[in-house]
């Protein structure tokens, strides 16, 4: 997230940089900007709706499951109880069969001791002993209805068993799919988030940038940025590689010798000394990453760094000739303007303690930028523009004093 943070901080600080340096990267009016942080902002807040649309809907997902769970609960308990019932209703049947049995054998056998003979035969009368009877049938059919009941129940039970375990299969299938669907949910949501921090890095990004136009006297609409405000963004974007330093030469052509040879040779660096001699702090010309740590042929120590613009446009900067470089340096790692990259020094070909920076729209060694992919194709294109008038090296990405020798005293 920092990386792309810092990408965007880069790619804002290259438009503030190329209102300046007539690349036309962003030549748009003050309005047109507030339109675009207008829109970004738009998004961001549709955005945000849609995340929370989507989290409505898991929490609305949630809820019905647990509904559910909660009636699976309600009808296990009704199932137990139900189980219950009916075995409770067996053993009564049981006893009641039984009961009936003994009334019935006992009525038929007149044989033995029994209590419903006894209570028959023990009638004073012949009308209490119909009377009699007629109490021991009733007992009978009143068991027999009681059996009957009992039984209506259990299929009354039964059935109701067989109805919970459908509407039970049916709840734990709606539980599946309500699964099924929170998953695609929570997925959605996480590609939404995943969106959001650069999203909002960019609006924070965007805002920011309006208010340092505004710093920079842009008000009106109309406003053209870099012609009728904010003319000095130049230096907002590359920042001098060093604090407290001088040009010696320029990027251009100059007489070039080695070993007593001299030629008529385009330099494509610009040549930078100090004061403060090997002792000088070499600082990242902006926001970007270390591309290449590397020594050229002469025992030069050199660092890469790569940065990337607004429209898509990667840049390289060369820093030779160092002493030494940080110790910390890898390739990949993030640089600012305030990232220590070594010392100014003399190694490789030079006549003196000096920096060499080179800085030049594309990815040096990189396949995948045919323009710079290796170093003849680096060396040609780089002469080219120059040739060509449209880009002057680092002179026109960097603000530096327009004479040799002219001291500078900031980045
Ligand atoms: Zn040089």
């Amino acid at each position: 997230m920092m990386k792309k943070y810092l990408k965007i901080l880069c790619i804002i600080l290259v438009i503030a940089l190329s209102v300046s340096m007539n690349i036309n990267v962003y030549a748009g009016t003050y309005g047109e900007l507030l339109d675009e942080l207008a829109k970004a902002e738009k998004e961001l807040e549709e955005h945000k709706a849609s995340v929370g649309n989507v989290t409505d809907q898991i929490n609305e997902d949630n809820a019905t499951i647990k509904n559910l769970r909660n009636e699976i609960e309600a009808m296990k308990e009704e199932n137990t109880r139900l189980q219950q019932e009916i075995a409770d209703a067996n053993i009564e049947i049981e006893n009641k069969q039984e009961q009936t049995k003994e009334v019935i054998s006992y009525l038929q056998m007149s044989q033995g001791e029994n209590i419903y003979l006894e209570y028959v035969f023990g009638s004073d009368t012949i009308t209490d002993m119909v009377y009699r009877l007629s109490i021991v049938e009733q007992i009978t059919e009143y068991n027999d209805n009681m059996i009957k009941e009992l039984e209506s129940l259990i299929t009354t039970n039964e059935n109701r068993k067989v109805e919970l375990a459908n509407n039970e299969k049916k709840a734990e299938q709606k539980i599946e799919d309500l699964n099924t669907e929170l998953a695609k949910l929570n997925q959605t949501v996480a590609d939404l988030n995943s969106l959001s921090p650069s999203l909002e890095s960019e609006v924070e990004s965007q805002r920011k940038l309006v208010e340092y136009y505004k710093s920079q006297g842009c008000s009106n609409r109309s406003d053209v940025i870099g012609v009728d405000c904010a003319k000095t963004a130049a230096n907002a974007m590359f920042y001098r590689p060093v604090k407290n330093g001088y040009v010696t030469s320029f990027t251009g052509y100059r007489w070039l010798c080695l070993k007593g040879e001299c030629e008529w040779k385009f330099h494509k660096g610009i040549d930078i000394g100090s004061s403060t001699r090997k002792n000088t702090p070499i600082y990242s010309i902006g926001y970007g990453i270390i591309s290449t740590i590397w020594n050229d042929n002469a025992g030069a120590i050199c660092v890469n760094t790569q940065h990337l613009a607004s429209n898509g446009q990667y840049y390289t900067a060369v820093y030779c000739h160092l002493s030494r470089r940080a110790s910390n340096l890898y390739v990949g790692m993030e640089v600012t303007p305030d990232t220590l990259l070594g010392y100014m020094g003399d190694t490789g070909n030079v006549t003196g303690v000096h920096l060499h920076l080179e800085v030049y729209p594309c990815k040096l060694w990189d396949s995948s930028d045919k323009n710079c992919s290796n170093w003849n194709s680096y060396e040609k294109y780089t002469k080219n523009l120059f040739d060509s008038g449209s880009y002057k090296g680092s002179e026109s990405v960097i603000s530096f004093p327009s004479r040799t020798y002219q001291t500078w005293y900031n980045k």
